[in-house]
């Protein structure tokens, strides 16, 4: 693997390629094919899900000389010095470090001089919401009489702190967390390009682990790649992650559907003693029995386990109680283990 962050090396070149939120693609880029283009856009949503790489492709699909079907050629002279991040008329704001009234106002300054080389001047300003309130009055200024040539992308992990004013002169992308199994498929489409063997279960592990952001999961697999090589293991990335007590988890949450205390108890004192983190226990009893009540309540949700381990939930879920479901949730996510990690009492208890 080369000493580029996969990530970066590998980001999206077009809106077909950005996982997992086909309907704010398919929506821009027919606007695009159509040119139904919009002065303002809002991009929200959590961090790592595609915002910042979807305004890039939509600079370029707008300024491209050979558009197809609303998707940027990436051949052109527009969409090759965007890839390269050397366009004049691209101009990308970081709003959490300059996000004083002086950075918009001479931002607002220099919008009315016509694009340098391209049909648009495209603003992206990322993290929009750190904006003051001076800034955002500046920017809504700007938004409110836009000149033709401008194209505003707003980009926020926190929509609910832009103003509304902002927000109504802007179209609004929702993007939502990426699903497990798209990003998984991700993960084993980066592995080939990369030629690294990788288990399903080891990118169901990392998929997992990083909760919907891609650039998570993308980072989690380099280091895993730099830390072992190929073939990557399920096991390796459980060391690397720190998720040793998986196997026990699952054996615990088992105990506890079938009420079988004292093997119970025993699991969590082999846990303890072999030092590993109660409260990553905790998480994944919890988890588990949360997937075993969702089973037992007949929900048909991807639960994003390998077989064998689904199998194993189903059979628990077969043989368990909602009520009893419901009280051991409780219990064990309440469990307080936040004074001492290291105590298995709170989860005895539980
Ligand atoms: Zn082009």
């Amino acid at each position: 693997m080369t000493n580029q962050v996969l990530y970066r090396k590998w980001r999206p070149q077009k809106l077909a390629d950005v996982v997992g939120q086909e309907s704010v693609t398919q929506t821009l880029q027919r606007a695009v094919a159509t040119d139904r283009i919009s002065h303002a856009y809002l991009l929200c949503g959590p961090r790592g899900t595609g915002k910042t790489s979807t305004a890039r492709i939509l600079a370029k699909a707008v300024n491209c000389k050979s558009p197809i079907d609303g998707e940027p050629d990436n051949e052109c002279h527009a969409c090759v010095s965007i890839s390269e991040g050397r366009a004049l008329d691209l101009i990308e704001i970081d709003a959490a470090s300059n996000r004083g009234i002086d950075d918009i106002r001479s931002l607002s300054d220099k919008i009315n001089f016509a694009p340098n080389e391209f049909r648009y001047k495209v603003y992206i300003i990322d993290e929009v919401h750190m904006l003051t309130e001076q800034a955002f009055n500046a920017l809504l200024k700007t938004l409110e009489e836009p000149p033709d040539h401008a194209i505003f992308i707003l980009a926020t992990t926190e929509a609910h702190k832009v103003p509304l004013t902002i927000i109504s002169r802007c179209q609004r992308y929702d993007f939502r967390r990426i699903p497990l199994s798209a990003m998984s498929q991700k993960l084993a489409e980066l592995c080939g390009a990369e030629g690294v063997e990788a288990t399903e279960e080891a990118l169901e592990i990392l998929a997992r682990s990083a909760t919907g952001s891609l650039r998570d999961a993308e980072n989690l697999l380099e280091q895993a790649v730099v830390s072992y090589g190929s073939p990557l293991q399920g096991d390796q990335i459980r060391d690397m992650l720190g998720l040793g007590g998986d196997a026990e988890a699952l054996k615990l949450a088992r105990h506890v559907v079938t009420k079988t205390v004292g093997e119970g108890l025993s699991t969590i004192t082999e846990v303890s003693n072999s030092g590993a983190d109660l409260r990553q226990l905790q998480r994944s009893v919890t988890e588990f029995l949360r997937s075993v009540m969702l089973i037992k309540s007949g929900s048909t949700d991807e639960l994003g386990y390998s077989e064998e381990v689904t199998t194993q939930l189903r059979a628990a879920a077969s043989g368990s109680e909602l009520s009893h479901l419901l009280r051991a949730i409780k219990a064990f996510s309440s469990a307080d283990m936040r004074h001492d990690s290291s105590s298995p009492l709170p989860l005895e208890l539980a």
